[in-house]
């Protein structure tokens, strides 16, 4: 297969998959329906069953200019951005993995990414992480991660039970059994690092201070990362969730300042940081981890390359 032939077929296969991965996202929450029951995709407005050039991904909702062509509602714009993100996902991991000699990396990455898009908005809507996505990952990983050493190219534990001979001349040796054992450490150091925090989290301040859902997302993401990368992860997810958190509280503080003082009552600065910061409170943590979980997965070396130059 020519090499533009697989791209193309990469980024068509992404787009139908962020558009079923709107359907996982959409149902989450709602009884008596799965993903695959009923068949059919309706308007949240109107129920109306969708036909299939309803449904061409991002294309339909460009056509019909983000209107259902029933009852003319508007279908949220982030059908086609999960959709277009799956999509560029999907491209960036084969192009990571080396296209289609690194087929089996870049369809994990694929599985990983994917399942990342379904957590975070999930995370968003319902502040729960599906348990398919976090346990689903920490099962998965490591079988994975002994089929495909390769997922572990970047881990220190990995090369531990090479040959030795090879590992005395210098050659380290990336071996399944090593993968697995990085995977396993993986799980287990994400999991157990947030599992600490929360922990005493709750026995400092009284309160859950990070969700249980958290804890098992980062033990299911260092089961593909190892457990320094569960500490990369962990690291970027703490400054993405702060930069947020301040940005979030702005966000509120505008808010609060401009409508009291179309109402006429301005009011004092501290007071609308105040109001901002009850607001700006609820922030989950999972998206954040997500994105940590998949930079650390795709660019592990760069990360770290960063940041060892960032500490000289
Ligand atoms: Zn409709």
């Amino acid at each position: 297969m020519p090499p533009e032939i697989f791209t193309l077929w990469i980024g068509l296969t992404g787009l139908f998959v962020g558009s079923f991965l709107n359907v996982a996202i959409y149902r989450y929450p709602l009884e008596n329906v799965t993903v695959s029951n009923p068949k059919r995709s309706r308007c949240p407005q109107c129920k109306h069953g969708l036909s299939w050039y309803e449904n061409v991904p991002l294309f339909s909702w460009m056509i019909q200019l983000g209107r259902c062509r029933h009852c003319k509602g508007t279908i949220p714009w982030r059908y086609p951005f999960v959709e277009a993100l799956t999509c560029a996902l999907w491209l960036l991991a084969f192009h990571v993995a080396g296209g289609m000699q690194g087929w089996a990396l870049g369809a994990i990455y694929c599985l990983v990414l994917s399942a990342l898009v379904v957590a975070t908005f999930v995370d968003f809507d319902c502040l729960e992480i599906p348990d398919s996505v976090s346990i689903g990952g920490m099962l998965v990983g490591p079988i994975l991660s002994f089929l495909v050493p390769e997922l572990h190219v970047h881990s220190w534990l990995a090369y531990q039970f090479g040959d030795e001979v090879l590992s005395a001349a210098g050659n380290p040796e990336l071996t399944r059994f090593g993968a697995l054992v990085a995977s396993l450490a993986g799980a287990g150091a994400g999991w157990g690092i947030l599992f600490a925090i929360s922990w005493l989290g709750a026995r400092a301040f009284g309160k859950d201070a990070m969700g249980f859902g958290d804890v098992k997302l980062l033990g299911a993401g260092g089961a593909f990362v190892g457990p320094g990368g569960a500490l990369l992860v962990l690291m970027l997810a703490s400054v993405f969730a702060s930069v947020a958190g301040v940005l979030n509280m702005l966000r509120f503080f505008i808010l609060v300042r401009g409508r009291a003082r179309r109402r006429g009552v301005p009011k004092s600065i501290g007071k609308a940081l105040f109001v901002a910061r009850i607001l700006g409170r609820y922030l989950p943590f999972g998206p954040y981890l997500a994105v940590g979980i998949g930079i650390v997965l795709l660019y592990w070396n760069d990360v770290l390359g960063l940041l060892l130059r960032g500490t000289h």
